[in-house]
């Protein structure tokens, strides 16, 4: 099959490798990623710069482009200049740190298996749930299951979905639960330092947190050891306050 790489981490992140690694040999991957470090960039694009692109001539073992922009551009970029054919299938991550709940509308690993939903092409975006030490190599192997067993997943092509992987051992894993985006959200924490100046800065340092459990959403899922899958909706419409009568009645001033 004919795979794009992207992620939000950098073309030469880890989890990105492990994806690689996991692909390269039966399927033809190219990649295209960001030359930097996007992560929580969202579903940002570049309007106000030059997009730079930099041919990956082997740089460890990778066919692509590294590109100056984020992970939507990537996938825009890929499939309107730069590929020579159309993938079959995107893949982002594997993000280093779970996407779930809130996190879903910051994450630019999330946001590039978006923009290849509204290009019409099947995203898959891949999380692991640690910030520290990632193995990432049980997480690819579901990550070759999952892609194989697609076929018979019948997900339309506009359906990107989210999946995350606990960081336990193998056995340690539970099982997979098909579930919905939770609740959970950002405690705001914010570290104030100053500079050498005296000048004041900020670190955002918010933690993702939340009280619910309930296996049918995806951060107590996963926090129970689950991999978990959501297929997301790009429509953020509310449907039920669409048919709300008080809200039907705006009118002009
Ligand atoms: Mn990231």
């Amino acid at each position: 099959m004919r795979i794009l790489l992207t992620n939000d981490d950098g073309v030469h992140a880890p989890g990105l490798m492990a994806l690689h690694r996991a692909f390269k040999d039966r399927h033809q991957v190219t990649v295209v990623a960001p030359d930097t470090e996007q992560s929580a960039v969202g579903h940002a694009i570049t309007l106000t710069d030059p997009i730079r692109v930099r041919r990956l001539e082997g740089e460890d073992g990778l066919d692509g482009w590294a590109v100056s922009g984020t992970p939507a551009d990537c996938v825009k970029l890929a499939l309107h200049e730069l590929l020579p054919q159309p993938p079959e299938l995107v893949l982002s991550g594997i993000n280093l740190g779970a996407n779930l709940g809130v996190n879903l509308l910051y994450s630019g690993t999330v946001s590039a298996a978006s923009e290849a939903a509204l290009q019409g092409i099947t995203g898959l975006a891949f999380s692991l749930g640690t910030l520290h030490r990632p193995d990432f190599s049980f997480a690819a192997r579901f990550a070759v299951h999952l892609v194989e067993r697609l076929p018979e997943l019948g997900l339309p092509p506009g359906t990107p979905l989210n999946v995350n992987i606990p960081a336990l051992a193998p056995e340690r894993i539970k099982g997979v639960r098909l579930v919905r985006q939770s609740h959970a959200s950002l405690r705001e924490r914010f570290i104030r330092r100053s500079d050498p100046r005296g000048h004041v800065y900020y670190w955002q340092a918010g933690e993702t947190m939340d009280s619910e459990d309930d296996l049918s959403l995806d951060y107590p899922a996963h926090l129970a050891g689950y991999v978990t899958v959501t297929p997301l909706r790009l429509d953020l419409t509310d449907e039920e306050l669409l048919r709300s009568p008080t809200l039907a009645a705006l009118d002009l001033p």
